[in-house]
């Protein structure tokens, strides 16, 4: 019986002597510690046999059942006798509860890999029956052994995240409420599977170097492309002498957001223009509003009929659809990268895009074609690659979402960390093999 009890609790280096239910329907489990770890000293490993006394410990474990299970290790305190050990005295330890713990190895893992499956540090102390500050050493610890410097990847994606709620502060020369949007940088492996590298407080060109200069030189030689939104200050920071081998690329999921943004900003100007007024359900730019951001091809017929007619009708001034139009030719020219276009081909949809552009009289395309003839290099580079900031969206999310079940975090180097262990896949890798293995 003995033995079928201590196969059941399955913590190695402790036997179950009896278990009882108390009268509050509490089910203690008293723990003996197993031959191979009586009188061990835990610091030289030499057998004691000189006893000082009996010691009663009540570590903490998993949940077992609805109502958990309570251990009492009735254990030893020994004297070791080894004269080159500093050891005067010590008490049994096993390797899951070394000396000085009071929580089981597979109590700590398994509370770190939950905080670290995206669950709040209190959830889990609630539902582990521990303290919060208990979990966040598990966390801390986890956190250690996991992060470490991130490995060489030859494309890294750098994004921008906001961090918590936007916050408005009020001015004291302006006496106007400014917007205060705190910002993370993210670094993200492209190309491996190392997800988040690490992220940096601020959007700036110093927040890029500063992460950069802080990795090796193998780090930074080995990067051979950087994927960025079209941000100046990104574009500013990866230089020749901090990135020897980096070329960059820009993603073009920002350049078709860019797009959307000239449509909709004409479709509220000429709403304007006409109507005196902001948009309402009864404007057909207004009830359009989202199939004009839809893709042409995405569009069912009879939709884009609807669209296309009505703004036909409704907008004299044409500028809605011209818009639309170079919007439409923007993401020809960026679909050649999916499918692989020739180099003429690429060159013909340039052309196709600058054209229609320059043939309206709209200052929002104009500049929309601006952006594009800045950018051309590195919106080239991608149509050649492919490469884009999908997954550094991603993580964005997860980012996010890690912000929003801690309820914000008041420190934010405690927040990157949490965000890095989250996102990391090394970290979920490592979970999937704990799961599946015996304790
Ligand atoms: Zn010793």
């Amino acid at each position: 019986m003995e033995k079928g009890t201590t196969l059941l609790l399955g913590l190695p280096g402790v036997a179950v002597s009896r278990v009882e239910r108390r009268d509050d329907g509490t089910r203690v489990v008293h723990l003996v510690t197993a031959g191979e770890y009586a009188g061990l000293c835990p610091r030289c490993g030499v057998v004691s046999t000189s006893h000082k006394e009996a010691v009663v410990t009540g570590p903490r474990d998993i949940p077992y059942g609805t109502d958990g299970l309570k251990l009492v290790w009735h254990k030893h305190r020994w004297r070791c006798r080894n004269i080159d050990c500093p050891l005067q005295t010590f008490t049994e330890s096993i390797p899951q509860v070394p000396p000085r713990r009071r929580t089981t190895g597979r109590l700590r893992s398994a509370v770190a890999h939950a905080v670290a499956c995206n669950r709040s540090v209190a959830e889990v102390a609630a539902e582990n029956g521990v303290g919060w500050s208990t979990v966040q050493a598990c966390v801390d610890e986890h956190t250690d052994q996991v992060l470490t410097e991130p490995a060489p990847t030859p494309v890294l994606g750098i994004d921008e995240t906001r961090r918590g709620k936007p916050q408005w502060r009020l001015d004291p020369l302006t006496h106007r409420w400014v917007r205060v949007d705190r910002w993370d940088t993210g670094f993200v492996d492209l190309h491996g599977e190392q997800g988040l590298l690490g992220q940096a407080e601020g959007r700036t060109s110093a927040t890029v170097t500063g992460w950069l200069a802080l990795r090796s030189q193998t780090f930074r030689e080995a990067i051979r492309y950087v994927v960025i939104d079209p941000a100046a200050s990104y574009r500013a920071a990866i230089t020749p002498d901090l990135l020897p081998n980096a070329q960059l690329v820009v993603d073009h999921f920002h350049l078709v957001r860019l797009a959307n943004d000239t449509v909709t900003t004409v479709r509220r100007r000429v709403t304007w223009e006409l109507r005196n007024r902001r948009g309402r359900k009864v404007d057909p730019e207004w009830a359009n509003r989202r199939r004009l951001l839809t893709g042409r091809e995405r569009l069912r017929p009879k939709a884009f009929a609807a669209m296309w007619n009505e703004l036909l009708t409704h907008d004299p001034t044409g500028q809605i659809l011209a818009a639309w139009i170079a919007k439409e030719e923007l993401r020809t020219l960026l679909a050649s990268a999916r499918q692989q276009a020739a180099p003429h081909v690429i060159r013909a949809r340039l052309h196709d895009f600058y054209a229609w552009c320059a043939g309206t009289d709209i200052p929002e395309v104009h500049k929309l074609a601006g952006t594009i003839d800045a950018w051309w290099p590195q919106t080239l580079l991608f149509l050649h690659t492919g490469l884009t900031n999908a997954r550094t969206e991603g993580i964005n999310r997860v980012v996010k979402s890690v912000g929003r079940r801690a309820c914000g975090f008041r420190n934010p180097h405690n927040h990157r960390r949490r965000v890095r262990l989250v996102c990391t896949r090394r970290h979920r890798r490592a979970s999937a093999i704990d799961r599946h293995a015996p304790c």
